[in-house]
């Protein structure tokens, strides 16, 4: 593998706000998730008002009440998508092995030219203090001859000049993909950081945190937590067969993290043609604990999620429910989040039945803010696996009027009897790309 770099954007959607509209500038902003300002969560603030406390993810009230001069701007996705294009154009400049990770952010493999000769490990300070977002700044490794620094410069320049200078990214790199984000987060905002090899790695995971690292959520260390693993040093103590007893073969990679691994190839977006899962999320106009509205909210989600599957011609066989509570804050997964069926499905009602069933095993009658399902484990749709059953045929010429309705007329103009007078649902844009095509 050559050299990674992982490039992230800064505070994304509210600076590219701050590019477009001057009298936005170098104020508190928060970009709110959806088209309503009456409720909803904030999907990023401004570098600005991250320094006065507010955080992504908090309700509008919450942002407000931290900071009061806070400027609500709604999202608007088309915008950052054209300017992820932009960035992306000159990304490919550099490299053909170029892989979108998100909207904002983007893995760039740089093929070594000399082999690995060019690593002078020497050249460069391996004491790393103060490392990690929550103990202040860390010191930085910032060599000048390590492959991939000049690039970085060159790219960080032609971003300024081309896109403007209020869109700033951090920029990562390392010899691995998982490495080369944990250097990108380690200094935010207009970051570039190199953690050269793999001693310098340990030493910075040794200071991370373990959810400072992508693929350890919350949920993963709460477990780790239970089994008395509190960092990476503790990790690292844990034999691979324990990990995989309890993580099955995420206990693999969990091992490898610790050890600052990752075989993990970057896949340039003419590759990724796999979609993983396809979901959708809602947040209520109002907190509740009214069964009757969730179960109204969580049909319709079902039903925009089989949709997509079926303008994908894909099916899917597990099903994932989640949700977030206005009295815990942070999404809520409970055990037994998923199931699995015995067939392929595409079906909103079929889907909608399971993730019911999921959602009242993990609901503890709390108030409900957010509500999400999704499918994964998905098929392509072949005539092979459609049903003979007069049934199924007629649930299947059921199926294709609604698509070929809603599609010209839009989303839920036919709908089921049940969904009669419930709250709306739209569809947003996947901030994840997951499903968007990109031609750069
Ligand atoms: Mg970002």
């Amino acid at each position: 593998m050559g050299t990674i770099l992982h490039i992230d954007m800064n505070s994304y959607f509210a600076s590219v706000e701050q590019q477009a509209n001057p009298r936005l500038r170098g104020k508190p902003i928060g970009v709110t998730g959806g088209d309503r300002l009456k409720r909803t969560v904030l999907s990023t603030a401004s570098i600005e008002a991250k320094r006065l406390g507010v955080k992504t993810g908090m309700s509008l009230w919450e942002a407000k009440r931290v900071c009061p001069n806070l400027i609500i701007v709604c999202s608007d996705h088309e915008k950052y998508l054209s300017v992820t294009k932009r960035f992306l154009n000159i990304f490919k400049d550099y490299t053909p092995y170029l892989e979108v990770f998100s909207i904002d952010e983007c893995f760039l493999e740089l093929p070594s030219l000399t082999g690995p000769a060019t690593r002078q490990p020497h050249d460069y300070p391996t004491t790393l203090t103060r490392v990690g977002p929550h103990h202040g700044a860390p010191r930085l490794v910032s060599p000048a001859s390590f492959p991939g620094v000049d690039v970085a410069k060159q790219i960080k320049a032609r971003l300024k000049a081309e896109l403007g200078p209020h869109i700033t990214c951090s920029i990562g790199i390392s010899y691995n993909k998982l490495i080369a984000k944990l250097a990108g987060s380690l200094k935010k905002p207009d970051g570039l950081v190199v953690i050269p090899d793999e001693e310098t790695a340990l030493k910075v995971l040794d200071e991370a945190s373990l959810d400072d690292v992508c693929g350890i959520g919350s949920r993963i260390k709460r477990r780790l937590f239970q089994m008395g693993i509190r960092d990476f040093k503790d990790l690292r103590k844990v034999p691979k067969e324990c990990l995989m007893a309890s993580f099955k073969s995420y206990g693999k990679v969990l091992y490898n993290m610790a050890r600052g691994t990752d075989y993990t190839p970057v896949i340039p977006f003419y590759e990724k043609q796999e979609i993983k899962s396809v979901g959708h999320r809602h947040t209520l106009e109002e907190d509740t604990f009214n069964p009757e509205s969730i179960r109204q909210t969580l049909l319709k989600l079902c039903e925009l999620v089989a949709q997509r599957l079926r303008s994908k011609n894909l099916m899917g066989k597990t099903i994932h429910c989640w949700y977030r509570s206005s009295a815990l804050g942070g999404v809520f997964y409970g055990e037994g989040m998923q199931q699995t069926l015995t067939h392929l499905s595409c079906d909103g009602l079929e889907i909608f039945q399971h993730s019911w069933q999921i959602f009242q095993n993990i609901w503890q009658g709390e108030k409900i803010r957010m509500i999400g399902v999704a499918v994964s484990n998905l098929f392509p749709n072949k005539p092979i696996n459609l049903s003979w059953l007069p049934e199924e045929k007629k649930r299947n010429i059921i199926l294709q009027t609604l698509d070929t309705v809603n599609n010209k007329y839009g989303d839920f103009t036919l709908q089921r009897g049940i969904l009669l007078k419930s709250e709306v649902v739209r569809r947003k844009p996947n901030p994840f790309l997951s499903d968007r095509r990109f031609k750069i």
